[in-house]
C-alpha cells in the first residue's frame, strides 16, 4: 500500500464512522467577537491528538496553536538527541483506536509488513513524519508561530487569550476552554540545579532541552549531570558529533535499572489511576519519581562503546568553579575540570513558575491545600502540582477562584499527580485523550445545560409521518367482533 492509498483509507474508515456530524456546542459571541468552543496550546502529539478527539466530539469551532513553525512541534527533531523512541513500537497513541491512523499502518505504508518487523523501536525522527503526516490527513486546525503569552478570565467559562508571533491569527482571542498541551516542562519549567545557574556563566552550560553547538565542542570535555535517559541520550549523541570525552556524573551509587512505566502499561495503573483516592495517587507518584527512568539498553551500549565516555556513580555535584576557562566541578570522589556542561536535571511543576497563569496562579489549588501526606512520603515538589480534576480540569481555592478557572485544563506532566501518567508521554495518550475530549464536552455541555433543556422541552417536530384511516370492515369481522 502507498501513503496515497493510506490516506483514502483513512478518509474511508472516518466516513463509515459517521466523523464529521453537525456540530452541537451552541456558538456565541462576546463583545461582537468570534468564541472559540476550544484553543488548545501546544501542537506537539498531545494537541493534535486532543484536536482529533474534539472533532469525533463534533466540537469543530477550536483551535490549536504553537509557538514554532509547522514541522518543528515538541522535541522530537529540536532537542530529543536520542536515535529511538524510548517507548516499545506496539503502543498506540493518537490515532484512538482507527487502524489506519497508527503509526504502524503509516510505517507499514512505506516499507510493508517486513519494514515493520524489522523496526526495534521507532526511530526519532519517523516519529516527527509520524505526528505530520497525522495532522495533514485530518487536516487539523493549527495555527504555528502563535505564541500564548497570557491567559485573562474575563467571565465565568470565557478566556481572553493574549498572543504573540506571525502566526498568530490575533494579538487577542476569546476561548471558552483552554487546554495547555504545552509539552511535558509545560507545566513549570526545565529545572537547572542553583549551583549551575548561579555560579557558571551562560556560556559554559546547557540544559539539555536547549540548543547545543556541537561543532563548537568538538575535540572538548563534556559533563552531563544526571542519571536518567536523557543524560545518556545526551552523552552518547556528543560523543558522537565528535567530543573528545563524555563524563556522566550520577548522584546515586548505582544506576537505575527499574524503569516503572514498562510497569505501568500493563497494570491498568495509567487508565485507571484516576480512580484511585488521593492517599494512593500520593504514594504511587512518591514511588514513581523515586526510579528515575533509565537509560534505554541501545542508548547506553552506544554511549560505552565510545572510548571518551565515562561514567561516574556517587558522584553529585557538591560545588561548581570556573578556573582558566574551564569548569571544575567537585563531588565527592574529587575534582574534574571540563569545557561544557550538559545539564539533565529534569523538570518541575508548579503553576507559579508559569507565565501564562499569571492572573490565575493563586485561584489555583495545589496539592498541598487538599492533601496531608505522611512524613514518609511528602515532598514539597508533589504537593506543588495542581489538584486537578480526573478530567485534567483546574480547580480553585476558593468558589471565586473556580469561577475564573471554569474552563481551563492542563495536558502536560503538571497533571502527574491528579491524573497519573497520562498526558503527554505516548504510553497514556490512548486513553486521557478521549478522557479529556469527554470532560471538555460535558463542560461545555452543563454550561449550555439550560438552553439544552429548554430545547428539549419544546421540541415538537414531527419524526413519524404515517397516517392510519380505518378500513371498512368487512361482514365477517363484524360478526366476529359481536361474538
Ligand atoms: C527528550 C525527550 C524524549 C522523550 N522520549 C519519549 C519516548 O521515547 N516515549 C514517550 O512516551 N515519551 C517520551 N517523551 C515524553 C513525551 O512523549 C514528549 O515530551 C512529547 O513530545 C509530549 O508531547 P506533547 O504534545 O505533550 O508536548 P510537546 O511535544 O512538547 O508539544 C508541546 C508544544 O507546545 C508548544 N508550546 C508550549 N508553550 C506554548 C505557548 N505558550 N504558546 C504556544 N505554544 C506553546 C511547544 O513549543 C511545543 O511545540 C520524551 C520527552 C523528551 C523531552
Amino acid at each position: 500500500m502507498s501513503i496515497q492509498a493510506l490516506n483514502e483509507r483513512v478518509k474511508q474508515d472516518l466516513y463509515y464512522l459517521a466523523y464529521g456530524g453537525a456540530e452541537w456546542v451552541r456558538p456565541i459571541k462576546a463583545e461582537g467577537e468570534h468564541v472559540y468552543d476550544v484553543v488548545i496550546v501546544g501542537g506537539g502529539q498531545s494537541g493534535l491528538g486532543l484536536a482529533f478527539g474534539l472533532l469525533r466530539e463534533r466540537i469543530a469551532n477550536i483551535l490549536v496553536i504553537d509557538e514554532n513553525p509547522e514541522g518543528l512541534e515538541g522535541p522530537w527533531d529540536t532537542y530529543a538527541r536520542m536515535v529511538t523512541l524510548r517507548t516499545p513500537k506496539h503502543l498506540t497513541s493518537v490515532d484512538l483506536g482507527i487502524p489506519s491512523l497508527t503509526f504502524r499502518s503509516w510505517w507499514e505504508a512505506q516499507t510493508g509488513e517486513e519494514g515493520w518487523a524489522k523496526v526495534d523501536k521507532i526511530p526519532r525522527g519517523e516519529w516527527m513524519n509520524y505526528l505530520r503526516w497525522y495532522r495533514k490527513v485530518l487536516g487539523l486546525p493549527v495555527a504555528n508561530e502563535a505564541k500564548l503569552k497570557l491567559i485573562e478570565p474575563v467571565r465565568e467559562g470565557l478566556h481572553r487569550l493574549h498572543l504573540e508571533g506571525t502566526g498568530a491569527p490575533a494579538e487577542r482571542l476569546l476561548a471558552r476552554k483552554v487546554v495547555l498541551a504545552t509539552g511535558i516542562q509545560g507545566g513549570g519549567e526545565w529545572h537547572v540545579p542553583p549551583l549551575i545557574q548561579q555560579k557558571v556563566p551562560r556560556r559554559f552550560y546547557a540544559h539539555t532541552s536547549e540548543p547545543i553547538d556541537f561543532e563548537r565542542l568538538r575535540g572538548k570535555r563534556v559533563a552531563v549531570l544526571g542519571g536518567g535517559a536523557s543524560a545518556f541520550d545526551n552523552a552518547q549523541f556528543a560523543l558522537s558529533e565528535g567530543v573528545a570525552e563524555a563524563h556522566v556524573f550520577v548522584r546515586r551509587a548505582k544506576l537505575p535499572r527499574i524503569n516503572p512505566i514498562r510497569q505501568m502499561e500493563s497494570s491498568g495503573m495509567i487508565e485507571r489511576y484516576p480512580a484511585l483516592s488521593d492517599a494512593d495517587k500520593y504514594a504511587v507518584m512518591s514511588h514513581f519519581y523515586k526510579h528515575n527512568q533509565p537509560p534505554t539498553n541501545d542508548t547506553f551500549a552506544r554511549a560505552a562503546a565510545y572510548p571518551g565516555f565515562h561514567l561516574h556513580l556517587g558522584s553529585p555535584w557538591l560545588d561548581t568553579r570556573l578556573e582558566e576557562g574551564a569548569v571544575v566541578i567537585v563531588t565527592p570522589q574529587g575534582e574534574f575540570c571540563f569545557d561544557f556542561l550538559i545539564v539533565s536535571t529534569g523538570l518541575v511543576s508548579d503553576p507559579t513558575l508559569r507565565p501564562e497563569l499569571l492572573l490565575v496562579e493563586g485561584d489555583i489549588a495545589r496539592w498541598s491545600d487538599r492533601y496531608e501526606a505522611p512524613p514518609e512520603v511528602a515532598s514539597p515538589m508533589l504537593d506543588a502540582h495542581p489538584y486537578l480534576s480526573s478530567g485534567f480540569a483546574f480547580t480553585g481555592r476558593s468558589e471565586e477562584g473556580q469561577r475564573r478557572l471554569h474552563g481551563l485544563f492542563a495536558f502536560n506532566y503538571s497533571v502527574m499527580v491528579s491524573c497519573g501518567l497520562s498526558a503527554s508521554a505516548i504510553s497514556g495518550m490512548r486513553f486521557a485523550v478521549p478522557r479529556l475530549a469527554s470532560s471538555i464536552a460535558d463542560q461545555l455541555f452543563m454550561d449550555d445545560k439550560n438552553a439544552i433543556l429548554t430545547d428539549f422541552y419544546a421540541y415538537e417536530d414531527a419524526e413519524f409521518s404515517g397516517e392510519w384511516t380505518p378500513r371498512a370492515q368487512t361482514q365477517d369481522e363484524i360478526g366476529y367482533s359481536a361474538g
